[in-house]
This record gives C-alpha cells, sequence and structure tokens, in this order.
C-alpha cells in the first residue's frame, strides 16, 4: 500500500476546443447561421448534401480562422486542404463532415503557435498545434410519447439549421499539467477569441465547447494512454471532469492496471466520467481530400491585411492598464478578462480621468451589482457617462460615498442619470458650515456625557457625536467637516 501511494504520477492534459464563428452565413452555403429559428427553415441543397450541390468556401469564415491562427501566434499557411470525415449519424446528411485533416503536405490553415497563460506567478507557453475549419453538424431532438395504456416509446426529430455552421478547431500540444491549468488556459483562450470578434465563448449555449485529452506517466517516460472526456458545460466542469478523471485513472494505475484509449463522458449531476463505448480511430473515419473543393489558396497581402487588422490582445491590453492607467496587476486582469468590461472601464475613464476610482467603482459596486442580479456587463442599462458623473459627484462633494452607493443602485436598476436621483431624493451633501455648526451645538446639548469624556481626553466619544451628527441629517452630511467643526466646538466651548 506505502509503495502505490509513493508513486508520483505527472498529469498530461491537451485539448481540443470547437468554436462556432460569429460569421452570418453557413461554412460552404449561403444559409443564415442565426440561431432559434424555426427547425429546418434555414437549409439548402448544399447543407442537406443533396446529390449535384457543391460546397463553396466561406471567405468570412476563412478570414476568422485566420485572425485566430494569427493571435495565437501559428504559421497561416498558404494553402490549406479540405478534407472527407466520413461517419454515419442522422445529424450528418451528407454521411461526411468537410473537415481538415494534418497530412504531412496538406496541412490545415494554422499550425505551430502558443498562447501564454499564468501559473502560480510563472509563465507557462502552451503549444497549439493546429488550428483549422469544418463545419457543425445538425442537432437531435429526442422526445418521448406516451399511448393511452402508459406505454412510453421514444423518437427523435433532427433539425439541420446548424448543419453546415461554420466551427473552428483549435487543438493544444499536451502542455498542460494540472486540470486548474486547463480551466485557466481555457479562460484566456475565450478571452482572446472575444477580443478578436471570432466567437461569443459562451459555453452554456454551446458556441464554445471543449473535449479533454487526459493521461498520466511517471516522470521521465513516454506519454501515458489518454481519454478523451466530453460533455463539459463550464470552465468549472472542465476542471472537475478532469480532477475526476485524473483521480479514475491514478487508481487504475496505482493497481498495475492500464488505462483504456476511450471517449468518455461527464455526469454533471453525478460528478463521474463514464464509458461512452465509442472508440473511433483515424481510419474509421477514412479521411480523403475533398474532392468537391480545390485547395484553399490564402495569399501573403492577406494574411498581412489580417494581422495588421488585428485589435489590441488582452495581454497587450492588461499590461497598458498597468503602465498607462497605474492599476495594480489584479485589477488589470479582472478589467481586461471581458472585452466589454475593459471598453466599458476605458470610456468611462474618457470621461473622468481617475482610472482608480473608476476601476474601483466598476470592480466593487457594478460587479458586485451585476452579480446580484445574475447579470452581465451587456445587459447594463448604464453608460460609461453616466457613471462618470456619479463619480464626479462624489469628487465635487455634492455626494458622501454612502450616497452615492444609494444613487448607484438606483442608477444601474432604472437607468436614471444621477444628478436626476440626487434631486428627487434630496440627497445632496450637506456642506454649509452654518447649518452644520447649528446641528451641532443640538448635538452637544443633548449629549454632555460624550462631550466632556472628548474634552476629557476619550477620542472614542467623537466617533459616537458624528454618527448623532449623521442621524440628524440623514447621512448627508459632509463626514469631514462634521470632524473637524465637531472638534472646533468641543474646544472652543471646553
Ligand atoms: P486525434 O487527432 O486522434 O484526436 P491528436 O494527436 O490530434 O489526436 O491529439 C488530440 C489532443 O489530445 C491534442 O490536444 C493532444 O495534445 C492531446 N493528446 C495527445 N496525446 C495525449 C496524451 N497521451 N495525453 C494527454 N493528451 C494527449
Ligand atoms: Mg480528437
Ligand atoms: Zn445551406
Amino acid at each position: 500500500m506505502a509503495g502505490e501511494t509513493a508513486v508520483q504520477f505527472e498529469i498530461v492534459i491537451g485539448l481540443e476546443i470547437h468554436v462556432q464563428l460569429m460569421t452570418q452565413s453557413k461554412m460552404f452555403c449561403g444559409c443564415s447561421t442565426k440561431f432559434g429559428a424555426p427547425p429546418n427553415t434555414q437549409t439548402c441543397p448544399v447543407c442537406l448534401g443533396l446529390p449535384g450541390s457543391l460546397p463553396v468556401i466561406n471567405r468570412r469564415a476563412v478570414e476568422l480562422g485566420l485572425r485566430t491562427a494569427l493571435a495565437l501566434e501559428c504559421r497561416a499557411q498558404p494553402r490549406s486542404q479540405y478534407h472527407r470525415k466520413n461517419y454515419y449519424y442522422p445529424d450528418l446528411p451528407k454521411n461526411y463532415q468537410i473537415s481538415q485533416y494534418q497530412y504531412r503536405d496538406h496541412p490545415p490553415l494554422g499550425t505551430g503557435g502558443r498562447l501564454i497563460i499564468p501559473v502560480d506567478g510563472m509563465e507557462r507557453v502552451v503549444g497549439i498545434r493546429r488550428v483549422h475549419l469544418e463545419e457543425d453538424t445538425g442537432k437531435l431532438v429526442h422526445e418521448a410519447l406516451e399511448d393511452e395504456s402508459g406505454y412510453v416509446s421514444g423518437y427523435a426529430l433532427v433539425d439541420y439549421n446548424r448543419g453546415g455552421v461554420p466551427l473552428m478547431e483549435v487543438v493544444t500540444d499536451p502542455d498542460l499539467r494540472s486540470p486548474e491549468e486547463a480551466r485557466i488556459f481555457l479562460g484566456r483562450l475565450r478571452t482572446l477569441l472575444q477580443y478578436i470578434e471570432v466567437s461569443t465563448g459562451r459555453m452554456e449555449e454551446g458556441t464554445f465547447r471543449c473535449d479533454a485529452n487526459v493521461s498520466l506517466r511517471r516522470p521521465g517516460e513516454p506519454l501515458g494512454i489518454r481519454t478523451e472526456v466530453k460533455n463539459m458545460n463550464s470552465l468549472r466542469s472542465v476542471e472537475r471532469a478532469l480532477a475526476f478523471e485524473v483521480e479514475r485513472q491514478r487508481r487504475v494505475l496505482a493497481d498495475g492496471g492500464q488505462v483504456i484509449q476511450e471517449t468518455r463522458h461527464w455526469d454533471e449531476q453525478r460528478g463521474v466520467t463514464f464509458s461512452s463505448r465509442e472508440k473511433e480511430e483515424a481510419q474509421d473515419y477514412r479521411y480523403f481530400p475533398e474532392p468537391d473543393l480545390v485547395p484553399l489558396a490564402v495569399d501573403e497581402d492577406w494574411i498581412a491585411d489580417v494581422r495588421r487588422r488585428l485589435p489590441e490582445l488582452p495581454e497587450a491590453r492588461r499590461e497598458r492598464f498597468i503602465t498607462a492607467h497605474g492599476l495594480s496587476a489584479y485589477d488589470a486582469e479582472v478589467l481586461t478578462s471581458e472585452k466589454v468590461l475593459a471598453d466599458f472601464f476605458e470610456a468611462t475613464v474618457a470621461h473622468h480621468p481617475k482610472p482608480k476610482a473608476v476601476s474601483n467603482w466598476l470592480l466593487t459596486e457594478i460587479l458586485g451589482w451585476l452579480n446580484a442580479q445574475g447579470k452581465e456587463i451587456q445587459d447594463l442599462a448604464v453608460t460609461p457617462a453616466q457613471v462618470a458623473a456619479l463619480l464626479r459627484l462624489v469628487d465635487d462633494g455634492t455626494l458622501s460615498i454612502r450616497s452615492a452607493k444609494e444613487v448607484g443602485e438606483e442608477m444601474l436598476s432604472t437607468g436614471k442619470d444621477p444628478s436626476r436621483i440626487v434631486e428627487e431624493r434630496g440627497l445632496v451633501q450637506i456642506s454649509d458650515e452654518a447649518m452644520l455648526r447649528g446641528v451641532i451645538q443640538e448635538v452637544i446639548g443633548e449629549h454632555p456625557g460624550p462631550a466632556a469624556d472628548f474634552r476629557g481626553g476619550k477620542d472614542r466619544a467623537l466617533t459616537f457625536l458624528v454618527g448623532q451628527v449623521m442621524r440628524k441629517t440623514r447621512g448627508r452630511a459632509n463626514p469631514e467637516m462634521v470632524n473637524r467643526l465637531l472638534r472646533e466646538s468641543l474646544r472652543d466651548q471646553g
């Protein structure tokens, strides 16, 4: 027993990520990719695989694929070949999927790239094996039918609207060393794809899906036998599924057994993976070059043009937030983790050039509110100009921080201008000396004990008196002035 637990295994993980591209039309025909249309209304002879129809490559999809390949520092291949991947399944009317396969002289669109991720404060370079384009399958909808006697029979319907929608596959090298690293990598990749406007990156909606390959080996040994885990619909589930699979394999190996190369499905409810007994090997797919498409030629000018039009990437933006805006590494990390959030931050700073104050407000008040409401930054009813206006009201002393939070909350839920909310609620901060002195006199008169304590040297008594002034003014008194005026009054009358 002791011997078994002493065996140290190294975890090896490689990911295959499928991304639905944000194009208007499908990969090889002009049908719309719009989500949610009635079943089978977005189909044509090409995507239904009817005899005699011919595919035409979607230029926009290639452009998005190129953009991804370049952002991942891949070599963009000047000539790439499409292949047929043959298999039979009802969601695939042609009985083959047009994809790209790695032959020595038939490379996919992008090869040999990398993405750097932070791991324990260090940088880990994760190799990108390939980026290629293919088409999505249709969707099966399983239904159950119950007759009068209560007998239930199942049947399935198929919707081909998704059939032929452009899919991009990104495949990493087996460079990840823990389930946590896999999650961090996926988060970084998703952010990158959002920045370059290739994908919405929504795993829950299936536009960003990940199959995770994992194996164990003793240090120094060649790669072990891997399993491929599917069916995770969040970054968190990828991490959990991999952690489960690592433990399962560790037990098999520690008992002297062998891991079987297979596909396993993740069961989110039960928190386990189970074998699905699918064991396709490459040869089962009978890949061969797609005879209906000539090789895709991408010339140098096109590649250069795509490269030139790449936006600022997350890593560069994170760096700039630290150097140009003076933010902490942590704040810069969170703000740039989503492009919309980073854009919102910069637009607000443009109206109110105090990056730290803007960052604090966004990260605590706004993200906190969105979290509580279960909403996302895109759903915000307020504009960066309105947030800037609110922060200016704090800056010029019109609002106390406490009132600003109140106004901020109403602004977020109604979209009203902060100045209007301040007016409606009568929240303008009281900075009128004469008026505050009046209130202070009342408070000192009502609480002679604490007043005497303060004069006797008990500083803490002042906090109590300040609190009383705030109460009388319903929190609107300018706290710094109250503090100063109270001290003055107590000293003068002492
Ligand atoms: P296939 O094309 O048969 O799916 P690939 O060689 O393209 O196989 O690899 C698919 C994915 O599996 C890649 O992300 C790769 O990094 C990963 N991978 C390959 N071998 C292993 C292994 N032994 N352990 C973990 N991951 C692996
Ligand atoms: Mg594979
Ligand atoms: Zn079509």
